[in-house]
């Protein structure tokens, strides 16, 4: 254990905040996290991980807890600045989480799932997902990442940043509170460069007019008419380029919620109706807030340096160090 320089109230200001103005975020919902907290003006260096995989309760040291999150979360195949870059905003993340247990699994502070916490990989599964003449080069690859930013993280005014990433991005990202409805000072919208390279930036998804209705319909006051095409207005965008609200079929909905009734990659799209068809072509993937994992790769095949990529993505924030 150590002790935490700074005073507790700093640490569990990002968990307070949320709380008293009701903010909505994903996964680790801060109006989900319960008081009191079990941390007491420390902060561990190791951390307890429920593996959803085995059920298992364990301990883990932090930095050998963040290789298996690198593993899970980012190609290992990515530049090494990337990969510290990820290593150190998935640092900030679990360290903006530790103060209390979560609701869902009291007797550990993160669990494995990738959909609720944090996704994560042990050694023996990462190096599974590997070509046999990549597993140990990767491995140590990861190890490298995370030992040469061992306990950095980053803050904002003397609170640990809520460091969410995600995929790739249309080009710009999304400030927090056009996607979760709550602000974060160092979550806006800011350009990320090189998405486009990616050869999967862009994706399509086409239904029939009949799919189209049986996803859209139980979100509507009466079905779709199936005898034409459904109305669809131009939408409104948000600062980062997606989709924020879109009438369709005389309703208004949020890209979000498009995104989630209809499987798209991101709220970033654009729709058009056929006499027979219903196409959302999609750019980039993930919510869009906070770091590109492909901007970051793009920005360090540019020569950036992890500090440079995390102060680019994460707005006015500084570096500390456990
Ligand atoms: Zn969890």
């Amino acid at each position: 254990m150590k002790k935490l320089c700074m005073p507790v109230f700093y640490i569990l200001l990002p968990l307070i905040i949320p709380m008293m103005v009701g903010l909505t975020f994903p996964r680790t919902t801060s109006s989900r996290i319960s008081f009191p907290f079990s941390n007491k003006g420390e902060i561990s260096d190791t951390i307890t991980t429920l593996n959803v995989k085995t059920s298992a309760t364990e301990k883990i040291p932090m930095e050998t807890y963040l290789v298996g999150v690198l593993a899970a979360e980012m190609p290992a195949s990515y530049e090494e600045e990337a990969l510290k870059a990820q290593a150190v905003a998935a640092r900030s993340y679990i360290i903006s989480k530790m103060g209390g247990g979560n609701p869902d699994h009291p007797e550990a502070q993160v669990c494995t799932d990738p959909n609720h916490c944090k996704g994560w990989l042990s050694e023996e599964d990462a190096k599974s997902k590997w070509k046999t003449a990549d597993k140990n080069k990767y491995w140590k690859k990861l190890t490298n990442a995370v030992k040469a930013t061992n306990g950095e993280y980053m803050t904002y005014n003397a609170e640990v940043v809520e460091a969410f990433f995600f995929a790739s991005s249309g080009g710009k990202t999304e400030n927090s509170e056009d996607v979760w409805s709550s602000s974060r000072p160092y979550l806006r919208s800011v350009e990320s460069y090189g998405e486009a390279l990616s050869k999967n930036n862009v994706s399509t998804v086409t239904f029939t007019r009949s799919q189209f209705a049986e996803k859209l319909n139980p979100h509507l006051s009466q079905p779709l008419d199936l005898s034409k095409p459904p109305s669809i207005s131009e939408p409104q965008r948000t600062e980062g380029g997606s989709v924020s609200t879109i009438n369709i079929a005389g309703k208004t909905f949020k890209g979000t919620e498009l995104r989630s009734i209809f499987g798209l990659k991101s709220a970033n799209f654009t729709v058009s109706a056929t006499d027979a068809t219903v196409t959302f072509t999609v750019k980039g993937y993930g919510h869009g807030v906070g770091m590109s994992q492909t901007g970051a790769n793009y920005m360090a095949k540019e020569g950036h340096t992890y500090k440079e990529i995390l102060s680019h993505y994460y707005t006015d924030i500084e570096f500390s160090k456990l």
